[in-house]
């Protein structure tokens, strides 16, 4: 079933007249990291939106485990297991840590008794600053907050909007270490990344956004090939 668990198929999606979209393919087996990496305006974000139930489709198909997933909204697919961390995710500033989080699991009515506390094992920063307000933290905190958010609905699929994104290179290792963690776990993760730096070392698939067309580049062994001229072509 590895290739079922979520499908994306002749996805087309625009803005009023504008296409951003054409003809996207996409499967995330279950297990492991798939990233798509591309320039700034490529198409990512839509792309993550439109899977998230944020952003509905002109055409295509999107399967989570088999079932259509085009439709459905966020927290129904929360429900079914597929979280949403946006790029640029804000916290709510003037709530702590642990309000943050609780908001976050207001979706989910079955929660396991210990999820907050697992997700505390994860995130030791979080851990110590409970009760702090989340707005007082640094952007390195409050991006794992935003992660700890998306985890704490004990997803199966996760998907990660640049979460790298104007982070200090030493942070950029502590999401890199996360998002490996999060992935022994058992929680499959969606990335996008437009640096490639973070793709590099923790996806076992990637894919290029390219001018609303999303190519796959294969799996980790064959990828690192095409790594110098996607760099090239993402950071310029
Ligand atoms: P970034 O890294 O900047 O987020 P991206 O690859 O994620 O880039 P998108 O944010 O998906 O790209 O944007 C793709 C295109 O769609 C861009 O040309 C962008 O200007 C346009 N776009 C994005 N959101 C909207 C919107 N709400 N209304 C109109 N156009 C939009």
């Amino acid at each position: 079933m590895t290739g079922e668990f979520l499908s994306v198929s002749d996805l087309q999606v625009s803005y009023g007249d504008m296409t951003v979209l054409r003809d996207v393919d996409l499967s995330v087996p279950e297990g492991g990291v798939v990233s798509v990496v591309g320039a700034n305006g490529a198409g990512k974000t839509t792309l993550m939106k439109t899977i998230a139930g944020v952003k509905a489709p002109d055409s295509g198909s999107i399967t989570f485990r088999g079932e259509s997933a085009v439709g459905l909204a966020p927290h129904e697919l929360i429900q079914q297991g597929l979280t949403y961390v946006p790029e640029r995710h804000t916290v709510f500033p003037e709530m702590t840590v642990l309000e943050n989080l609780q908001t976050a699991m207001v979706p989910v009515t079955d929660s396991s008794p210990d999820v907050l506390e697992r997700v505390f094992d994860l995130f030791p920063i979080l851990d110590e600053r409970r009760q702090q307000d989340a707005g007082t933290m640094s952007g390195g905190q409050q991006q794992m907050l935003a992660i700890a958010q998306g985890l704490v609905v004990e997803p199966d699929l996760i998907l990660l909007d640049e979460p790298t994104l104007g982070l200090a290179p030493k942070i950029v290792e502590d999401v890199r270490d996360t998002i490996l963690e999060i992935s022994d776990e058992g929680v499959t993760v969606l990335l996008v990344d437009e640096k490639i730096q973070l793709s590099k070392e923790v996806a076992d698939e990637l894919y290029l956004m390219r001018k609303s067309t999303l190519q796959y580049l294969g799996e980790r062994g064959k990828f690192e090939a095409e790594y110098e001229r996607i760099l090239q072509e993402t950071i310029n």
